[in-house]
């Protein structure tokens, strides 16, 4: 049996006095595939940037990959430690965003190649053939001297997901990927993201309010409501029969 690349232990994380997760814990294996679904403001995208080390923590233990994440004091809190640590560890997770956040002022092939060659030494030539396979895998290889502001919402996220796998970081995650697209562009994200979940191993932790996607993603879905998990389990047993009556409530609400 191997043992989690992702253990959450207890987390909890405060902003002031509101607290954002309560005690949250849950462990991912290596290559599973995993949805985390719930109402806005439900602390879905919190774990997903405590994951990436983008916040600090107010308690708990955080393990990826058999490395603690976050151990050092700060005032109440707990941050990641020291610049090293937290260089490696981040070449272990890759994340896509709402937004894309791409650079706005560089072509594609080098939004893609800027990463591997500033953090992994790689060579113009090595990062650019890499790139170009990954653009090619995401349909974007004709794009790639254009610019971000030439691409549509969909071309950007698919330039976003290369850009992430860019770094072959051992576990991807995926934060409302399809929201700010038009309705139009979601599915061509959508079946670039069925394509790496059915050829890869990679670990993946999907925030979506996509719920027919989410079903056909998903190893295991898990519902969560106020900084908390209520109910967990495959998404056949959550979509068609959840047990838990808040699951109950927000499924007949959004589907
Ligand atoms: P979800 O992804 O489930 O919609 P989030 O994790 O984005 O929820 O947010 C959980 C709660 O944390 C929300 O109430 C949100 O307003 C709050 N929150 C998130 N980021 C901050 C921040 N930087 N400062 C204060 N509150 C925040």
């Amino acid at each position: 049996m191997p043992s989690p690349i992702i253990r959450i232990d207890s987390i909890v994380k405060r902003y002031g006095p509101l607290t954002v997760l309560d005690g949250l814990s849950m462990n991912v294996m290596p290559g599973e595939k995993l949805a985390l679904i719930g109402p806005s403001g439900s602390g879905k995208t919190t774990i997903l940037r405590i994951l990436m080390t983008l916040e600090s923590i107010s308690g708990g233990h955080i393990e990826v990959d058999g490395e603690q994440l976050y151990h050092m004091k700060k005032g109440a809190d707990l941050v990641a430690a020291d610049e090293r640590h937290l260089h490696r560890m981040r070449k272990k997770i890759g994340m896509v965003f709402q937004h894309f956040n791409l650079f706005p002022h560089k072509c594609v092939l080098d939004n893609v190649t800027l990463a591997p060659m500033l953090t992994q030494g790689a060579t113009r030539a090595d990062a650019e053939k890499r790139a170009m396979d990954l653009l090619d895998m995401v349909g974007m290889a004709d794009k790639a001297k254009a610019v971000p502001a030439q691409l549509s919402g969909g071309q950007k996220q698919r330039v976003a997901i290369a850009r992430a796998l860019a770094l072959s970081p051992k576990i991807m995650l995926f934060d409302e990927v399809t929201s700010a697209l038009d309705p139009e562009l979601v599915e061509e994200v959508l079946n670039v993201m069925r394509r790496l979940a059915a050829e890869t191993d990679m670990t993946m932790l999907l925030v979506t309010h996509e719920m027919g996607f989410a079903h056909d993603f998903a190893d295991r879905v898990l519902f969560f409501d106020r900084g908390k998990i209520v109910e967990e389990g495959g998404p056949d047993e959550i979509f068609r029969n959840p047990k838990q009556e808040r699951t109950q409530t927000f499924l007949r609400k959004i589907i």
